[in-house]
C-alpha cells in the first residue's frame, strides 16, 4: 500500500468534485475546499495548520487569472501541491549543516526509533564516504549503550562508550575530542531516551549541547503519533533549538499528519525520514516527492 493510502483517496475525490466551468470562484470551490480541509483533518493534521492551509489555497485561487488551456480544475490541483510543498518546507536547506567534525545529537522518547536512527544515519552518511563515529550516552539504560554497539558493528561504525559510571556530558565531550584527533567526519551523539518530556533529561540535553555545540541537533519523532510528533518538536525546540526532526515508521500505516505539521508547528523542517527496521530504511525527506505521493 501506499504512503498516506487515505489522505490520497480523500484528495483525490475533492478534486473531482470541483465543478468550475471558466473560473474558480468563492462558490465553486466551497465543496471541494471543505472537502480538503477534512482529508486534512482526518490525516491528523493540526487544525490551525489546516485553517492556514485552506486559506492560502482559496487566496490564491481566487486571485488566479484564466489561462487559456489550462482547467480551473488543473489550477486547483497545482495549487494544493505547491501549498503541500510550502507546508512541508520548501525554502532551504533540509541537509546536514556543516561542520569538520559535523556533530549530530539525536534526541527523542522512547521507542520512537532513535537509536534505529542512529545507525541508519550512520549507514546513511558512511555511504557518503564520510568516517562516522556514534557515542552512546544514555547511561541510564545499558541495554541502550548495547543496543548502539550492535548496530555500530552491523553498519561496520565504531561506537564510543565509557559505560555507565561516566556523566553523558562527560561521555559526548571524549567522544567528540576523539572524532576531532582523529579526523572523523562525522559524530552521532545517542542521547537518553525518556519516557516524556522529562526536565532533567533536558537540562541534561542543553548541558551536552553546550559542551559539544552540535552542528545538528535532531529530535526523532514517530509518524504514527500524528500531530503530536509535530507538538514535541516545538516542545523541544523551544527548550533546547533543534536543527530539524526525523520522523520514524513512515513505513507504517500513519496517516500524513506528522510530516505535514512538524514544519508548521515547529517552524524546523523535518530532515530525514525512516521507511523501516533494517538499516538502509532512511531517506532525505524531500516536500516536492512527499507532495507527489500524496497527490498520486
Ligand atoms: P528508541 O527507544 O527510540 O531508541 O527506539 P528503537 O530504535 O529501539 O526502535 C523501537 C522499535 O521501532 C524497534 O523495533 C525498531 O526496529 C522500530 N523502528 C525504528 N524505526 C523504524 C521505522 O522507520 N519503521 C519501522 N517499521 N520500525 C521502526
Amino acid at each position: 500500500s501506499a504512503m498516506f493510502d487515505t489522505l490520497s483517496a480523500s484528495l483525490s475525490s475533492a478534486f473531482k468534485s470541483l465543478n468550475a466551468d471558466a473560473k474558480l470562484t468563492a462558490e465553486n470551490m466551497k465543496g471541494p475546499l471543505r472537502d480538503v480541509r477534512r482529508a486534512l483533518l482526518e490525516a491528523d493534521v493540526s487544525l490551525p495548520v489546516v485553517r492556514r492551509f485552506i486559506k492560502k489555497v482559496e487566496e490564491r485561487a481566487l486571485g488566479l487569472e484564466v489561462l487559456e488551456g489550462v482547467t480551473p480544475q488543473v489550477q486547483f490541483v497545482k495549487i494544493v501541491s505547491d501549498e503541500l510543498v510550502q507546508l512541508m518546507g520548501a525554502e532551504g536547506s533540509k541537509d546536514l549543516n556543516p561542520g569538520q567534525p559535523q556533530v549530530i545529537l539525536m534526541a527523542g522518547l522512547q521507542g520512537v526509533g532513535k537509536t534505529t536512527a542512529c545507525g541508519k544515519l550512520a549507514a546513511f552518511l558512511k555511504k557518503r564516504r564520510k568516517s562516522v563515529l556514534m557515542v552512546a550516552t544514555d547511561v541510564y539504560r545499558p541495554a541502550a549503550i548495547d543496543q548502539l554497539v550492535k548496530l555500530g558493528s552491523k553498519v561496520d561504525v565504531p561506537v564510543f562508550e565509557l559505560g555507565t559510571a561516566v556523566s553523558p556530558v562527560e561521555i559526548a565531550r571524549q567522544g567528540v575530542a576523539k572524532a576531532k584527533a582523529e579526523g572523523i567526519d562525522v559524530v552521532i551523539v545517542d542521547t537518553a531516551g525518556r519516557l516524556q518530556v522529562d526536565e532533567n533529561l533536558m537540562a541534561e540535553l542543553q548541558n551536552i549541547k553546550a559542551a559539544v555545540h552540535p552542528t545538528d541537533t535532531l529530535l526523532v519523532v514517530d509518524a504514527m503519533t500524528g500531530q503530536e510528533a509535530a507538538s514535541l518538536v516545538k516542545t523541544f525546540n523551544d527548550q533546547v533549538d533543534l536543527s530539524g526532526a526525523i520522523l520514524t515508521k513512515m513505513d507504517g500505516d500513519s496517516r500524513g499528519g506528522a510530516a505535514l505539521s512538524v514544519r508548521e508547528v515547529s517552524g524546523k523542517p523535518i530532515k530525514f525520514v525512516g521507511t523501516g527496521e533494517k538499516m538502509d530504511a532512511l531517506e532525505p525527506f524531500y516536500p516536492e516527492r512527499m507532495a507527489q505521493r500524496i497527490l498520486g
